[in-house]
């Protein structure tokens, strides 16, 4: 699935955040006092420069630990790493690199921690962060329907006159009990409004107080292509189904001021490099604000982060870019454009990834969000202009239009000179993966699905010989291909050591037993695909990635090995330190 791919949830946060037009006034990040509050907020400063090389040949920094995993095929492991304006210089033994520490050289000893170059993910999405501060009722925070009530209400008493408690990420799907009612909501919060939004983003619940400030009434017609759910009198329950329903709502809810949208964007970035990341991708700027994306995310990033950033932008607005010149490459510092984000299908567990069978126990197969011709086309002017194409892919039908599309629309020359890549790729045959090793097209999987969803998808949604293919990282592996494993942030939360341990074990949350045990891949090969592979699928490689002379000095530490820990403990190794450039960003 891709909540943030999704259309609705997109329609849904640009009413929410009714800042369209604010933001637009920050242009290209040129007009950053148009909005309040927002420079304080971004800071004046630029980011800072690397630090001053040493005059000598010494190394500014000597990192020591009992191992680097450096990632780089030269030298796959050593003991020391030195480190001169920001950018490695060497990487080795002890003595090897001691020899470079001179009298103003400062040396940090790990003791017997482990040393990773920092984590890359590779699949996020920074829209997300306006519902930041919204109360968390989903499944990976809330065990069950239960436990989501007393959340809400606990949050509406502590509410203050005149606030709302507004909740974000309800599952029903994942999360057992019965569904939220008016009823519920009106006992646990008769005087505070509240409103409770689905992960999926197609669903709402409110009660009484909020349908009473929305002016909603029973007599009020249903919204085209949505729906206030009804109980049998005719009388509103409290359910809302699509986001034009959600509208009468939104328009009264609070919102969040550009600074603030600055603010909840750079504490997703500080939990980024709590988790050990150094560099993020995002598959979907200008999704929710157009060029109001690339401000947002420039005023954050002259915060000066602990983590690098770099994306895609969305293929709907191709002619706002080009108007804007925009061309691959570096935006600003630490900011890089490098590519185009297009959307095959929907979600799986949705039912709406397209499929080649239909889901169990049904007539539907999915859709395609376009005709293949306008992927196609997507794809042949992207090429040609030079960009990296991704494209969201769920269903093994989408998949096979979407190599169709990358074998015609860039006629026969695939993706090996600019990396093309298939998102979440989830369902993929292995004929499908002969096809992408032959297009030199990689995929990046949401292997979430596998932990979290996995049983959703074998026993209700799928059947098992298709749930089997979800995800394959051995088989594509085998097959030659670098792949990468993301979160598709806030789908699932930026954790790539969780990532690594999911496509390591492929065990189920809701039991069952391992999806498809012929799939596991080693903890070596998952740390490739959160650091180096996912860094080369994301054009950073020449900076980042591995730990070898020349690149960026960025470093994740961990307490333990996660190669040599038991798979079941390597998502809750702790992260010791972040470095970014050679300065350290992240403390545990
Ligand atoms: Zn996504």
């Amino acid at each position: 699935m891709c909540n943030s791919c999704n259309p609705s949830f997109m329609s849904f946060m640009r009413a929410y955040g009714g800042r369209r037009d604010a933001l637009r006034r920050l242009g290209s990040g040129l007009l950053f006092t148009g909005l309040p509050g927002l420079a304080a907020a971004a800071g004046s400063a630029a980011p800072p420069a690397l630090p001053t090389p040493a005059r000598s040949g010494a190394a500014d920094v000597i990192f020591l630990a009992r191992r680097f995993h450096t990632m780089a095929a030269r030298r796959p492991q050593a003991q020391a790493l030195a480190v001169r304006g920001g950018r490695i210089v060497a990487v080795g033994s002890r003595a090897q690199v001691m020899g470079l520490k001179g009298s103003g050289t400062q040396v940090v000893d790990f003791g017997d921690m482990t040393v990773l170059p920092g984590f890359v993910d590779p699949h996020m999405h920074s829209n997300f962060c306006g519902l930041r501060p919204w109360l968390d009722v989903g499944p990976f925070t809330t065990r069950d329907m239960d436990e989501a009530r007393r959340k809400i209400a606990q949050a509406a008493g502590a509410a203050r006159e005149g606030q709302w408690v507004q909740a974000k990420m309800l599952d029903p799907s994942l999360m057992p009990g019965r569904p939220l009612t008016r009823r519920d909501l009106d006992a646990v919060a008769p005087q505070v409004p509240v409103f409770v939004l689905e992960s999926n983003g197609h669903v709402a619940y409110v009660n009484s107080k909020a349908i009473e400030l929305a002016r909603v009434t029973r007599d009020t017609p249903d919204p085209p292509q949505a729906r206030f759910g009804r109980d049998a009198d005719g009388e509103l329950n409290g359910r809302l189904d699509e986001p034009p329903a959600f509208q009468p709502f939104v328009s009264v809810l609070p919102k969040p001021s550009g600074s603030e949208f600055v603010g909840f964007l750079r504490a997703d970035l500080d939990d980024a490099s709590a988790r050990g990341c150094t560099a993020l991708h995002d598959c979907g700027i200008g999704g929710l604000y157009a060029e109001g994306d690339i401000a947002l995310i420039e005023a954050a990033m002259k915060t000066d982060p602990g983590v690098r950033y770099a994306g895609m932008l969305v293929s709907t607005h191709m002619r706002k870019w080009r108007e804007m010149g925009l061309r691959p490459g570096e935006h600003s510092p630490r900011f890089t454009l490098n590519g185009i984000k297009a959307w095959s299908d929907g979600s799986n567990q949705g039912g709406t990834g397209y499929q080649r069978q239909p889901y169990l126990n049904s007539s539907n197969r999915g859709a395609l969000n376009y005709r293949p011709e306008e992927i196609e086309q997507v794809v042949r002017e992207s090429h040609d202009e030079g960009w990296q194409l991704g494209i969201h892919a769920n269903g093994d039908a989408a998949i096979d239009v979407t190599l169709d599309a990358f074998e015609r629309g860039t006629r026969g020359a695939g993706g090996h000179k600019l990396r093309h890549r298939i998102e979440h790729c989830s369902i993929l045959h292995d004929e499908q993966i002969a096809r992408m090793k032959a297009l030199g097209i990689s995929p990046s999987f949401l292997i979430g699905h596998v932990h979290f969803w996995g049983r959703a998808f074998r026993d209700r949604l799928l059947g098992p010989d298709r749930a089997d293919r979800l995800d394959p990282c051995r088989s594509a592996l085998r097959a030659g291909l670098r792949i990468s494993l993301h979160s598709d942030y806030n789908v699932t939360p930026i954790d790539p050591l969780r990532c690594v341990q999911n496509a390591v074990l492929r065990d189920m949350r809701e039991g069952g037993g391992v999806l498809n045990p012929a799939e596991r891949i080693t903890a070596m090969q998952g740390l490739r695909a959160v650091t180096i592979d996912a860094a080369w699928q994301c054009h950073l490689d020449h900076l980042c990635g591995s730990l070898e002379p020349g690149k960026a000095a960025d470093l994740v530490v961990l307490e333990k090995d996660p190669t040599t820990v038991s798979p079941d403990a390597i998502q809750s190794i702790r992260i010791h330190s972040t470095w970014l450039d050679g300065r350290r960003r992240f403390a545990g």
